[in-house]
């Protein structure tokens, strides 16, 4: 069956000495593998539309309980040009496809963690000073789209506002549930969980609700960056199967 939609490139591999298998994550389809034959010829029809990060639009010929579909025509649908000129917003955008690829299940149609991946990366690539900011945003959602998001506006126990209080002073966040809790409910219940600053309580919420386009701007610190990335890695390690450190996180230089 011919079949059409619109998808971003998450890997590519060479195979035999003309062709590449091309991993994709696609809108209608989800995850999905084909092999693009002539792609690594110098009559190679589908030009730079098989690049990882890549939006392309693709047309394949899909077979029936096949994990391996042919490519027939591929061409960019959108190009995010500012990704491969930025060390910086390039290692952000590995990091994001990276992720999906890991978590994702082979065909599985998911447009919510669809559009998440498209906005992303176009808000990566348009981005202004902060562009780590998109990726823990991005990190927020799809917690949210696995069905657990954080629930960090008030303590689980006693209700009282985490976000209002002084940024130096400390919550928890409880793994298993994803809420905050204070330290004097911690210290009186013993409640375990991760010990973060208010601080990163108060970013990490307004992260979750703005605009994915205009986080970039919010300012972090270096250091509550670092934070984050770690404390939203031991999250998404601890409710979402297959997630294992990023390698493209290696190249996240100013984290
Ligand atoms: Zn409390």
């Amino acid at each position: 069956m011919i079949v059409s939609t619109d998808a971003i490139v998450l890997r590519s591999m060479k195979y035999g000495d003309t062709s590449k298998i091309v991993t994709l994550y696609s809108r209608k389809y989800g995850k999905i593998r084909v092999m693009a034959k002539g792609a690594r010829t110098s009559k190679n029809k589908f030009g730079a539309s098989l690049e990882p990060m890549v939006h392309s639009s693709v047309v394949m010929y899909k077979k029936e309980h096949r994990d391996l579909h042919l490519l027939s025509n591929c061409e960019i649908a959108s190009p995010f040009l500012g990704l491969n000129d930025d060390g910086g917003k390039m290692a952000i955008g590995l990091a994001m496809i990276e992720l999906v690829n890991m978590v994702m299940h082979d065909e599985e149609e998911n447009q919510p963690m669809y559009t998440l991946l498209l906005e992303s990366l176009r808000a990566v690539d348009e981005s202004g000073r902060n562009p780590e900011n998109i990726f823990f945003a991005f990190e927020l959602r799809m917690a949210e789209i696995f069905g657990y998001g954080l629930n960090i506006q008030r303590c689980a126990r006693c209700g009282r506002s985490l976000l209002n209080e002084q940024a130096t002073a400390f919550a928890y966040i409880l793994l298993a549930s994803g809420s905050g809790v204070c330290s004097d409910c911690h210290k009186e219940h013993n409640v375990g969980g991760v010990k973060v600053s208010l601080g990163i309580l108060q970013s990490l919420s307004r992260l979750s609700a703005a605009p994915i386009r205009s986080i970039s701007d919010e300012p972090i610190s270096r250091s509550m960056q670092g934070e984050m990335l770690a404390l939203l890695q031991t999250y998404l390690k601890y409710h979402i199967e297959g997630v294992r450190t990023l390698r493209s996180l290696s190249l996240f230089t100013n984290v």
